[in-house]
């Protein structure tokens, strides 16, 4: 059976900066790109905020790059999907979706999380022409225009107040008439002029103009579900906030999670709760999200597995 001394499973910016870490530590990193090669970011068209790209980068032409300097290290980069791994001794056992198997003497997990989205047909076509799901990375387009957040947990009340810095009003639409989100939370969010709650609400359709390729939105119909009164608001951009899903479902009963499926690592590390495994970027970061951020600890589980082996 082949073996190697890094099996990375993940091919955004947490899985190829720990690729390039790895390959020139001289592990010889096998990297698994899984069903969506290069990651999220291979499905936006601009990325303003990674350090290096001072006129921004067209999402998948950066993955693109990264993915190079992996290569040029020597990092063994391939298509498949990992379906199975063996925690339970090392040199762990990985099965690919090809039938291959790996004996891996660490292994780094970077297989991301995945935006929960309503599921309306109008909110898929509108997708990266109004459509988000991280006010971090696309609130700067709205900036001094009206924009909805749909969600009332944590996180749709932290986008909702850092769009309404942003923005010049931020409609926050939530199914329920009162929010789940923590209580100091509701209070920042209940006590910022320029946000307005639509309560018992819930989204309808999302509607803007089309011209080939370029989409813009422009409003969205918002049905009252107690009275059953529709309203149309004008905004430009949508933001949905009702959760992220960790890629985590293969290492359910195997890896220590939090209660929404989160990798757990040790503090200031990346280590799991196996010796030898560690997890980067989104799939053990409910907080930031952001590729700089996969990008750290990605090259934080690279050094880790290397100092691990050493
Ligand atoms: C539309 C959009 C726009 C964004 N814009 C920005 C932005 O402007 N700036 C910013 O900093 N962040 C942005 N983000 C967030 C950013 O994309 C993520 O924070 C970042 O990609 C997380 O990186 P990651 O490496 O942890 O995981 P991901 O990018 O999610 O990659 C996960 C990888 O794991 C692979 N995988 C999953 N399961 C398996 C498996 N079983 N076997 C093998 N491989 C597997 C997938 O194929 C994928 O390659 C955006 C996100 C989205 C969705």
């Amino acid at each position: 059976m082949e073996k190697t001394k890094c099996l990375i499973i993940g091919s955004g910016p947490a899985g190829y900066t720990a690729a390039i870490y790895a390959a020139r530590a001289d592990l010889k990193p096998v990297v698994y790109q899984g069903m969506e090669p290069g990651g999220q970011l291979t499905t936006t068209t601009e990325v303003d905020n990674f350090p290096g790209y001072p006129e921004g980068i067209d999402g998948p032409k950066m993955m693109e790059d990264l993915q190079k300097q992996a290569e040029r290290f020597g990092s063994d980069i391939r298509w498949g999907m990992i379906t199975e791994l063996d925690t339970s001794e090392r040199p762990f056992k990985a099965k690919v979706d090809d039938g291959t198997e790996l004996l891996a003497e660490t292994v780094i997990i970077a297989t991301g999380a995945t935006a929960k989205y309503l599921g309306l047909e109008s909110e898929e076509k509108f997708k990266g022409g109004g459509v988000s799901a991280c006010a971090t990375c696309d609130g700067f387009f709205y900036k001094g225009k009206d924009v909805a957040v749909v969600g009332g947990g944590d996180t749709a009340a932290e986008e909702a107040t850092y769009l309404a810095n942003l923005c010049n009003k931020v409609y926050l639409i939530h199914r329920r008439d009162e929010l789940r989100a923590s209580k100091a939370m509701q209070h920042k969010v209940l006590n910022t002029p320029n946000i307005e709650m639509l309560w018992d609400s819930e989204v309808k359709e999302i509607v803007g103009t089309e011209s080939g390729f370029v989409k813009a939105l422009n409003g969205a119909v918002v049905v009252n579900n107690k009275t059953g009164e529709e309203r149309k608001i004008d905004i430009e951009g949508f933001f949905v906030a009702i959760g992220h899903k960790p890629n985590t479902d293969i290492f359910v009963g195997k890896l220590e999670m939090d209660e929404t499926g989160y990798l757990k690592t040790k503090a200031d590390s990346t280590a799991t709760n196996v010796e030898g495994i560690f997890a980067a970027g989104d799939v053990q970061d409910k907080h930031f999200r952001q590729a700089i951020t996969a990008a750290g600890t990605g090259c934080m589980a690279a050094i880790e597995a290397e100092r691990f082996l050493s």
